[in-house]
C-alpha cells in the first residue's frame, strides 16, 4: 500500500482518482443557476462529495445553507459543509451544525477560520469553541457525521514552524477526523514531501491533495501570497499575456490541473479534491483532460 492510499479506500480501474470537489455558495439567482450547471457536471465524476464554503464569521450562512440544498435536492450529490469556528459564539456554531444535519450533509470540515477584519495572533471568540481541535472534538462525538480538517503542505502562515503545524494536524485528526483536505499547492513535490512527514509522524488518516483550478491566475497570484502557497517561476511565463477570460488561459489552466492530478495518480494518490472556484467548463475539461472515469451517461440538464 502507498502512504497515499486511504486504509479503507478504494481504487477505480483505470478511471484515475477518485474526486471531490469544492464549491462556493451562490449569492444571486445567477449563481445558483451557475450552481444547478455544475452539479449537473460534478454528478457525471460520481463526486465522493461536494463541499461548501462557509464566509468568515458566518457571513455567507444563509448562502451556504441554499447552496448545500441544492447541490442535495437538485444534484443528488453527498455534500460536505465547511465550518468555521471563529468570531462566533457555541452556540452559534451548533445551530449551524443542527442546520446542515437538517439538510441532510454527509460530513463537516471543520476549521478554526479567521476573525473578520482583525489582523494580528488569532484570539477565541468569548463563549466560541477555542480552535479547530476542540470543534472537531465536539462533531466527532455526535457520530452521525463525517469530519474533515484542513492541512498545510506548505505550513499555515500563522504557525510558528512546520513541526507546529503538523502537530496541530495529528492533534485535529486524534480529536476524531475522518481525513483532512489540503491547501491548494501547485508543486507536487510539496504534498509528496509533507506526507513523508505526515506519515513520519505516526498520522495515518487519509490526506486529500487539493488542486486549485486557475481562474484567474492574476487573482490567484495574490490569493496564493496570502495563503503561503508558492507559484512555481514558469507558471508566471506560461500565463503572461494570456488575458484571464481567454481561451488559451482555461486550456493552460486545465492543462496543468490535470497534469497535477495524472502525477499525483501516478504516484499512488486515489482521491484528489478539486477547488473548481465553480466554473463547470474547468472541472469538466480538467476531468477529461485528467482521464478521471464519468460515472454515467451526460444527461442534458432541466
Ligand atoms: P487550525 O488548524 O486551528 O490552525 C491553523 C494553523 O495555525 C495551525 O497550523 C496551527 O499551528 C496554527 N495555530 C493555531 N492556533 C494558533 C495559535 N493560537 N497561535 C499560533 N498559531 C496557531 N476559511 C473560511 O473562512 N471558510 C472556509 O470555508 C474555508 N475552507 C477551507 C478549506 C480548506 C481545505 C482549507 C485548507 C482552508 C479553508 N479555509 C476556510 C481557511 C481557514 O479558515 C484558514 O486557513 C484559517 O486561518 C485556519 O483554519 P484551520 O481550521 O486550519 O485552523
Amino acid at each position: 500500500m502507498s502512504i497515499f492510499h486511504a486504509p479503507s479506500g478504494r481504487f477505480q480501474l483505470g478511471g484515475g482518482p477518485r474526486v471531490s470537489f469544492e464549491v462556493f455558495p451562490a449569492r444571486s439567482t445567477m449563481q445558483a443557476d451557475g450552481i444547478s450547471e455544475l452539479a449537473d457536471v460534478m454528478a457525471r465524476y460520481d463526486p465522493e462529495f461536494v463541499s461548501v464554503t462557509y464566509g468568515a464569521g458566518g457571513s455567507s450562512r444563509e448562502a451556504t445553507f441554499g447552496t448545500i440544498g441544492q447541490l442535495i435536492n437538485h444534484g443528488g450529490l453527498d455534500v460536505v459543509g465547511h465550518l468555521t469556528c471563529a468570531g462566533q459564539t457555541r452556540e452559534q456554531t451548533d445551530a449551524v451544525v443542527e442546520r446542515y444535519a437538517a439538510q441532510g450533509v454527509k460530513g463537516i470540515l471543520a476549521l478554526r477560520g479567521d476573525m473578520p477584519g482583525v489582523s494580528g495572533p488569532y484570539e477565541p471568540s468569548p463563549g466560541g469553541y477555542e480552535n479547530a481541535i476542540d470543534l472537531t472534538r465536539v462533531l466527532a462525538r455526535r457520530g452521525d457525521l463525517d469530519v474533515y480538517v484542513a492541512a498545510y503542505p506548505e505550513v499555515h502562515p500563522a504557525s510558528a514552524s512546520a513541526g507546529a503545524c503538523l502537530a496541530n494536524l495529528k492533534r485535529k485528526l486524534t480529536a476524531g477526523a475522518k481525513a483532512a483536505i489540503t491547501q491548494f499547492f501547485f508543486d507536487n513535490r510539496d504534498y509528496f514531501d509533507f506526507m513523508e512527514r505526515v506519515r513520519a509522524a505516526g498520522i495515518y488518516q487519509p490526506i486529500i491533495p487539493g488542486i486549485l483550478l486557475i481562474h484567474d491566475f492574476n487573482k490567484v497570484a495574490s490569493f496564493a501570497k496570502k495563503c503561503s502557497a508558492r507559484i512555481p517561476d514558469e507558471y508566471f511565463d506560461m500565463f503572461d499575456r494570456l488575458p484571464s477570460h481567454s481561451a488559451e488561459h482555461k486550456e493552460q489552466a486545465c492543462e496543468l490541473a490535470a497534469d497535477q492530478i495524472v502525477r499525483l495518480a501516478a504516484q499512488g494518490v486515489d482521491h484528489v479534491h478539486i477547488y473548481t472556484m465553480n466554473r463547470s467548463d474547468l472541472v469538466e475539461r480538467t476531468c477529461r483532460l485528467a482521464g478521471i472515469e464519468q460515472s454515467a451517461p451526460i444527461m442534458a440538464s432541466t
